[in-house]
């Protein structure tokens, strides 16, 4: 029997692997990088932490409140807002720990698939053979682009690390940050990331940043210690499933709202490894998948469609009048997001 076979050593296809391999089911990792490992910090909620069952050790931050500040400065404060920070190459390096004995290829690139004779191609020439494909690969997925013609809505992020003390911010700036945020993320009581996001309009991103740095007062932060950045997808295929090959993590798309997210990771690796171990049909995912995410993602969509048509002074007026209002204390992004987009109809 050929094994099943995971492309990407990203936080899905490590957590996948760690799970069949616990229950001795045959697999491989096939990664084009040579080390697993990459840098980049990232908020999780707990019940996301707890799922990768990661340890104490990996959080640099503990978030207890989070400020969303409108484009001209007006500040909401979501208060007893729980959060880590931790850094992808922590997440990466002990999900891999874990795995007693890991069953990984690297520095291959899958390039191509013959999906009739279930075999791929790697970048060296290197043929391998298997039973199901788990294209964990990414936002720029090859198994994505193998299976299907369907193109995922991007987000190009760009970040930079300080020296400084700052609450967690999320800047909701519809023209700046278009189809995403800006945002600072505090990496632990003497660091900051500053970063923002937006879908590629011709203008770079470093340009965006400084433009959201001057803006919101932050200029005295010049002396950058770390540029990180990235691509994120946001928003999700209309199936997973494509005959005996499946998408998972950010190569099946992300969050409308949220972007690409170690949630929804998760999540589908838990979802994909219950049909496995139990030797479920494939197409049984997709069922599972719609039932777990679909409306969710929908509600999502309409708020970031919401959001994404308003003007700048719209967002303000919104942030005015919640003001006024008890907000909940806890509740994560998402519940700013539903009262912005209500009084937008309104
Ligand atoms: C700037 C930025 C900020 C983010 N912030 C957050 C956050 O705050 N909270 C959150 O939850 N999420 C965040 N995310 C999203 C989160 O990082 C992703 O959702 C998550 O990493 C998805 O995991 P994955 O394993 O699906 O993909 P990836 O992490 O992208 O891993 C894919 C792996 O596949 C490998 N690969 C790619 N192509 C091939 C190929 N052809 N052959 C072999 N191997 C291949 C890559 O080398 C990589 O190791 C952020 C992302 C970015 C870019």
């Amino acid at each position: 029997m050929e094994p099943i076979v995971i492309v990407g050593a990203g936080p899905a296809g490590l957590s996948l692997h760690e799970k069949l391999c616990e229950s001795g089911i045959k697999s491989l990792i096939i990664e084009r990088k040579k080390s697993v490992g990459e840098y980049g910090n990232r908020v999780i909620n707990l019940d996301t932490f707890k799922l990768f069952g990661s340890p104490e050790e990996i959080i640099s931050y503990k978030i207890d409140e989070v400020v969303f500040s409108s484009p001209s400065g007006e500040k909401l404060r979501a208060k007893k807002e729980r959060g880590y920070v931790i850094n992808k190459r922590d997440l990466e390096l002990c999900l891999l720990d874990r795995i007693s004995e890991p069953n990984i290829v690297y520095g291959k690139a899958v390039i191509k698939l013959n999906k009739k004779k279930k075999k791929l191609l790697t970048s060296d020439g290197t043929i391998f053979s298997y039973s199901i494909l788990v294209g964990c690969d990414g936002v720029h997925s090859t198994v994505r682009s193998s299976v299907t013609d369907e193109q995922i809505k991007t987000i190009n992020c760009y970040a930079e690390e300080y020296d400084g003390q700052e609450p967690t911010t999320v800047f909701v700036e519809p023209d700046l940050a278009k189809g995403f945020y800006g945002w600072i993320m505090p990496l632990s009581d003497k660091r900051i990331e500053i970063g923002i996001g937006s879908v590629n309009r011709g203008v770079s991103q470093k340009e965006l940043f400084h433009i959201l740095k001057k803006k919101h007062g932050l200029d005295k932060y010049s002396r950058s210690l770390k540029i990180t950045g990235g691509t994120l997808p946001v928003d999700f295929l209309k199936r997973e499933v494509y005959s005996d090959i499946v998408l998972i993590g950010d190569a099946s798309g992300g969050e409308p709202a949220m972007g690409g997210s170690l949630h929804k990771t998760v999540d589908e690796v838990n979802l994909l490894f219950n049909i496995l171990s139990e030797k479920k049909n494939l197409e049984e995912y997709d069922i599972l998948w719609n039932g777990f995410f679909l409306e969710e993602f929908k509600t999502q969509r309409k708020l970031r469609n919401a959001i994404d048509s308003a003007t700048e002074k719209d967002i303000d007026k919104v942030f005015k009048k919640l003001h006024k209002k008890r907000l909940p204390d806890k509740g994560l992004v998402t519940t700013i997001f539903k009262e912005i987009a209500l009084n937008l109809e309104k």
